[in-house]
């Protein structure tokens, strides 16, 4: 076990301790999952941890100053104001309508030289259809519900490439879209201590296991 010392932005140290046990559970959750799209991990925000919602937070405030300080240049403002959430599973969709809800009260109870309509908060999605691990008419009745707190969707899609101020799409005509926060929750993956593990794992590397819940062997 390895801990750190001090702050835990800039820990001073690292101590490593062994424990001893009768019964190990292993229980890390899973990571994110970019599929080796190294630009996409670099230029976007993750919604994995209360830490992950914070800084996310504190970049929308951020950009929200920056959107009414920015009179001039119509396409930066532009820019600016568009946010992209990748994914249409229950991360995706508590993500973009949490969102939605946060940049418009913010515009609206603090920035008055900012006019909601300006907003755009744009889910992309794979398929066609919304939250597909759960009932089709709830996946529905999510998607009517987000639209008519104006949030767009791009669906049957991929988000291909990314760069600090625009997204790109493997649609008809590689659709780019200038914005300034990619929101990544497309895909998760098990932690690489379960991956490793001598098991039999399936092809998304999670340990195969029976009726039971006991690993094969
Ligand atoms: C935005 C969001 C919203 C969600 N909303 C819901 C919801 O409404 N309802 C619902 O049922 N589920 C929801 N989920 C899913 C739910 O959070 C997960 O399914 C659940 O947390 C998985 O639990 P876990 O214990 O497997 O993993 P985690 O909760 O991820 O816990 C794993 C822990 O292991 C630690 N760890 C990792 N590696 C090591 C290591 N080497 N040594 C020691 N510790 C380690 C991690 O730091 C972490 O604390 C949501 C998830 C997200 C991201």
């Amino acid at each position: 076990m390895t801990h750190s010392i001090g702050r835990q932005s800039q820990p001073n140290d690292w101590r490593e301790q062994t424990l001893k046990y009768d019964y190990l559970v292993i229980a890390l959750g899973s990571e994110n999952n970019f599929f080796n799209m190294s630009d996409i991990q670099k230029h976007s925000f993750t919604m994995k941890s209360i830490g992950d919602a914070i800084i996310l937070r504190n970049h929308i405030i951020n950009i929200l100053e920056q959107a009414s300080l920015e009179e001039d240049n119509k396409e930066l403002r532009k820019s600016l104001l568009t946010f992209v959430v990748v994914g249409g599973g229950f991360n995706g969709v508590e993500t973009v309508g949490a969102l939605n809800d946060f940049i418009r009260e913010s515009i609206i109870g603090y920035y008055k030289n900012i006019y909601v309509t300006e907003v755009r908060v744009i889910l992309v999605h794979t398929t066609e259809k919304l939250l597909e691990q759960i009932d089709e008419p709830l996946g529905k009745f999510a998607l009517e519900k987000l639209k008519a707190r104006s949030v767009e969707f791009i669906m049957n899609s991929h988000v291909i490439d990314a760069t600090a101020n625009n997204v790109k799409l493997d649609n008809d005509n590689n659709a780019i879209i200038p914005c300034y926060t990619l929101i990544w929750t497309a895909g998760v993956t098990p932690n690489k201590l379960i991956a490793d593990l001598p098991c039999e794992h399936d092809k998304g590397h999670r340990i195969i296991a029976n009726n039971y819940l006991e690993v094969l062997g």
